[in-house]
């Protein structure tokens, strides 16, 4: 298959959304490369929702990239977001859990690997890169460093009322009428 176009093919995701068109998921964004999504209109699993202006050539058919993509069954949305330092950053508000610095992030073990600590949704918030250095492997009782917020698992809400604040970028002008950030801005 020939893609005839200036701008690559590769930049055009398909917005997955589910059969009551929704997003697959928001956390991460459910994105199929453009291949997945004509696959899958080939295989009968989805509705094209939108294209995009870019189409793809064979000798014996042409066809717009979808942008939007629905799924024609229902598949139920699982409760528990991802975990990805993403979805830390999120539920953190990007903010070291110990200065309240937005800047330099990086991940905290609180209590250290080299201790027994595990990387999880409870053992892991962000740290600016100098609160990360002072903390060290030391435990927060040590060094006298405790996260704003105890560290816990978010649920897909929790991570969307953080979302609305932290709106992600390259979202194509067809995704906004599925896509909550846009919809339900707060005053
Ligand atoms: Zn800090």
């Amino acid at each position: 298959m020939n893609v005839h176009a200036l701008s690559s093919p590769e930049a055009h995701p398909a917005l997955v959304l589910n059969a009551d068109y929704r997003p697959l998921s928001y956390y991460p964004l459910s994105l199929w490369s453009w291949q997945d999504a004509i696959k899958a209109v080939f295989l009968d699993r989805v509705n094209i929702v939108a294209e995009y202006e870019l189409a793809v050539h064979s000798p014996s058919f042409r066809m717009l990239l979808p942008s939007v993509v629905s799924l024609k069954s229902y598949v139920r949305p699982s409760r528990t977001p991802a975990f990805t330092r993403f979805n830390v950053f999120l539920r953190d508000k990007f903010q070291c859990q110990y200065c309240s610095s937005a800047r330099e992030l990086t991940f905290d073990h609180i209590v250290p690997r080299s201790k027994g600590g595990l990387t999880t949704w409870e053992n892991v918030c962000a740290a600016c890169s100098p609160c990360n250095l002072r903390k060290g492997n030391k435990l927060p009782k040590e060094v006298r460093m405790f996260p704003l917020q105890k560290p816990f698992i978010p649920s897909v809400e929790d991570l969307h009322r953080n979302g609305r604040r932290f709106p992600p970028n390259h979202l194509h002008e067809s995704w906004m009428d599925f896509l909550y950030w846009d919809t339900e801005l707060e005053p």
